[in-house]
């Protein structure tokens, strides 16, 4: 068997076509544009770049951003006053604060200040709640991305044996969650996991987040799994890998997604989809995603 590879660019760009049109309706019929706040605290080189594509694929479907960028040296303090101000502006929609933030930040409360309403990333304590009762305002970009892949292949969820690796609070814990929302059985692998492979060959939907490259080998994998890997490694030789081994896992999956080219493209796609259905939300439009939102 060899593994229907899933395009995750070419569902990335088919939704972002549905965001473009969203955009438009929207601002016909009420004059809104919908606005993202993105807040960049330091010089981190992996998330500058980050920001930069989450601003240009703004632009690209008519979202307008609006770049925040403060020194690595603010404190908590500072930084809970720009939420504020950003808070209280009716023409941001959705506030991101790009993670990792200084240590010497307190993170939890930063992101616990931004209105639930305008947490686009689903990082707010009441939207990982809502989480466990299967009922956030935002779902957490990654995982849902993830879900509306499957969803697109058509791969069902219900009564499958899906095993996450990987507990983050950003990745591995609300994919689990998730999915058991979809009513699969779920198993959470991490790094003190004993005997990963016992985990991993029993999944019928095998999720990867662990940042390990080549963490998940062909003998680890059920021949006919769906092998979605979240991972994002550079290798010493410069090229970016996710934590499966593409090639020998493809002969015996049933899909994989590539890295890059997988859920990447995703995750920004669903960050705009949620700015949309915050400005759709704000403007008292039925909003298009609303279905799809339940986590
Ligand atoms: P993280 O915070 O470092 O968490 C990694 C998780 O993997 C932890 O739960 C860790 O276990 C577990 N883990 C580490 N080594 C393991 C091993 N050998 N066996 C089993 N589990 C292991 O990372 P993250 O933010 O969740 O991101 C995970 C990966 O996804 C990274 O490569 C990241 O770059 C990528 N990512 C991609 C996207 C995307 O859009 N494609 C988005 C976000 C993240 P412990 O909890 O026990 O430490």
């Amino acid at each position: 068997m060899v593994a229907k590879i899933i395009d995750g660019r070419q569902v990335a760009a088919s939704i972002r076509q549905e965001c473009r049109e969203r955009v438009e309706v929207l601002r016909q019929r009420t004059g809104v544009v919908p606005g993202l706040a993105v807040v960049l605290v330091g010089d981190n080189p992996a998330s500058a770049l980050y920001v930069a594509n989450k601003v240009r694929a703004c632009g690209e479907v008519g979202i307008r951003s609006f770049r925040q960028e403060l020194p690595a040296s603010i404190d908590t303090a500072t930084l809970l006053d720009t939420i504020q101000r950003l808070s209280a502006d009716p023409a941001i929609h959705g506030i991101l604060v790009q993670l990792p933030l200084p240590p010497h930040i307190d993170m939890r409360r930063v992101l616990s200040a931004i209105p639930v309403e305008k947490d686009v990333d689903g990082f707010h304590l009441y939207n990982v709640g809502g989480l466990v009762v299967g009922n956030t305002v935002f779902p957490p970009c990654t995982p849902y991305g993830v879900c509306r892949l499957l969803e697109h292949e058509g791969i069902p969820v219900e009564a499958r044996n899906v095993v996450v690796v990987g507990a983050s609070n950003i990745v591995g814990k609300p994919m689990a969650l998730m999915l058991m929302q979809r009513e699969a059985t779920v198993s959470i692998c991490h790094a003190k996991t004993r005997d990963l492979a016992q985990y991993t060959i029993l999944a019928d939907i095998l999720v990867v987040a662990a940042g390990k490259p080549n963490l998940i080998l062909p003998q680890m994998v059920k021949t006919g799994a769906v092998v979605i890997d979240v991972g994002i490694n550079r290798l010493p030789n410069g090229k970016i890998a996710g934590d499966v081994d593409f090639e020998g896992v493809r002969q015996k999956a049933s899909y994989i997604t590539p890295v890059p080219g997988g859920v990447g493209p995703m995750t920004v796609t669903m960050l705009l989809v949620n700015t949309i259905t915050s400005a759709e939300r704000a403007a008292g439009l039925p909003t298009e995603g609303s279905s799809r939102n339940a986590a």
